[in-house]
């Protein structure tokens, strides 16, 4: 079978003899066919996230993903390219603008039911994926973008955080309201996690602490003087 892979501005093809998953392609052509093909893995078993790729247009592992005839694989988008499959995850810094680690820490014995509301978000494993997967952040790149989101959220409903509502604070601006709901974050987490459904709860959140949707104000909540109908 042959499969394409974008390498500068152009996707080069590579007939793949014996590999089932992408990555074992990968391995392939650079062992038998291309030694300076560059990509990125770690643990090859779906637990480290390095080796995010997009594959006909949707983000997945190379580790996971069982290989077709034709498939075309290119880089995450929004990070800094380096090299053919390469990136930089610049990304990473979007959780010191959301704020999503812990602030103040205070005592407090979590049962099950504490447990349950951030567990899965606990298990991002920072792929990256559901970033590049996210059409907002083709028009604005200030944008926080959903794992970052979905961090902050892990920690503003964590009970031994203290001070949850710099967290809210931080999500107002290229935040919470900026996200337009499409779902495609949710769609290609490997980890199962909803980024969606949690900006939505980080929503609800801030309307609990006297936030809302600025372009809603905008919009009902005075006259426009230059409004026609
Ligand atoms: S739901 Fe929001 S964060 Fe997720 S991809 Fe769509 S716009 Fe981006
Ligand atoms: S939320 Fe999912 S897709 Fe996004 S970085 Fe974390 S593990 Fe990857």
């Amino acid at each position: 079978m042959q499969i394409k892979i974008k390498r500068g501005d152009e996707f080069k093809a590579y007939k793949i003899e014996k590999a089932k998953l992408l990555l074992e392609a990968l391995l392939e052509i650079k062992h038998n066919i291309d030694y300076t093909l560059a990509f990125d893995y770690g643990c090859k078993s779906k637990v480290c996230g390095t080796c995010a790729v997009r594959v006909n247009g949707k983000e997945t592992l190379a580790c996971a993903h069982r290989i077709k005839d034709g498939d075309e694989v290119e880089p995450l988008r929004y990070e800094k390219h380096l090299k053919d499959l390469k990136v930089e995850q610049a990304s990473i810094q979007k959780i010191a603008q959301t704020q999503g680690y812990l602030h103040e820490f205070c005592e407090y014995t979590m049962d099950a039911q504490d447990e349950a509301k951030n567990d899965i978000q606990s298990d991002c494993i920072l792929c990256s994926s559901c970033f590049s997967a996210c059409p907002v952040l083709e028009v604005n790149q200030n944008f926080a973008g959903p794992y970052a989101l979905t961090r902050a959220y892990r920690y503003a409903v964590d009970k031994r955080e203290a001070n949850a509502k710099s967290i809210i604070e931080a999500v107002q601006k290229d935040g919470v309201w900026d996200c337009t709901l499409c779902g495609e974050c949710t769609l290609v987490c490997p980890k199962g996690i909803d980024p969606k459904s949690d900006i939505m709860q980080l929503r609800n959140i801030s309307a609990q602490h006297g936030y809302f949707d600025p372009n809603f104000s905008n919009n009902f909540g005075g006259f426009d003087p230059n409004f026609t109908f």
